[in-house]
């Protein structure tokens, strides 16, 4: 089913919660852009521009981004014709200035109030999660070595495409990257929850469980909304 939305979805959550299965399936289902941050810069790595060799080092150690780095390549692509109509933020907003500043920007681009859905789930699943996990080096699919494992060892289901890990899932970057989420992004679920924004789902679920009760909070905001 498609949705008509020029609403933007944001999924928080710690590294490992599921964000970027749900929210590309999410994305898919209202028919507007996955907007992820993480991607964009992977890209930008992978490309060797100027942004690139700027984030590396940084996400190696996995740290963040500087806010006004993130900001300029969230606003330009914004400013891209497809996200006219709604967007689908994974890994976005990270921090408290982040956050303001998207606030003022969808106001400006007439966008309703953000919808936030926060990904609840417990760190030793967290670590399984990450650890685990190896996409595709094609087409990005993403499959968990413990739990969602490919039907050949390294091989992607869908086009053959080898499956790689990301060198930011090492364990102890991982352990980095859990740390600034605690200290940098946990403090926006209050910030959302205050304006009366933030709904939650159960992360440790199992990924049809998640994507049900993700419909269910579309479903319900529909019924006091409207249509999105
Ligand atoms: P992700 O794929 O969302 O886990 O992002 C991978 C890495 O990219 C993070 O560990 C950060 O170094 C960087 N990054 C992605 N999104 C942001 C953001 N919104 N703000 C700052 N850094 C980011």
């Amino acid at each position: 089913m498609e949705m008509a939305t020029n609403r933007a979805f944001i999924f928080l959550g710690p590294p490992g919660a599921g964000k970027g299965t749900q929210s590309k399936r999410f994305a898919r289902r209202c028919a507007v852009p996955h907007f992820s941050t993480g991607d964009m810069l992977r890209d930008a790595v992978s490309r060797g521009t100027e942004l690139g060799r700027l984030a590396r080092p940084i996400m190696e150690r996995g740290e963040l981004v500087p806010d006004d780095v993130i900001m300029k390549m969230v606003e330009e692509r914004l400013a891209e014709p497809d996200c006219a109509g709604g967007v689908v933020f994974d890994g976005f907003p990270r921090t408290l200035p982040q956050a303001e500043q998207l606030g003022r920007v969808l106001e400006s681009k007439g966008f309703g109030k953000p919808v936030v859905v926060d990904f609840e789930v417990s760190l030793d699943v967290l670590m399984r999660r990450l650890t685990g996990r190896w996409s595709c080096s094609v087409c990005g699919a993403i499959y968990n070595a413990y739990d969602a494992p490919p039907k050949v060892r390294g091989t992607c289901d869908h086009d053959g495409g080898k499956l790689v890990q990301r060198p930011d899932d090492r364990p102890d970057v991982v352990k980095e990257r859990l740390v600034a989420y605690e200290r940098q992004t946990m403090p926006l679920a209050d910030y959302y929850r205050r304006q009366g924004l933030l709904d939650a789902v159960d992360a440790s679920a199992g990924m049809e469980d998640v994507s049900r009760a993700l419909e269910a909070i579309i479903k319900r905001i529909e019924g006091r909304d409207g249509r999105l």
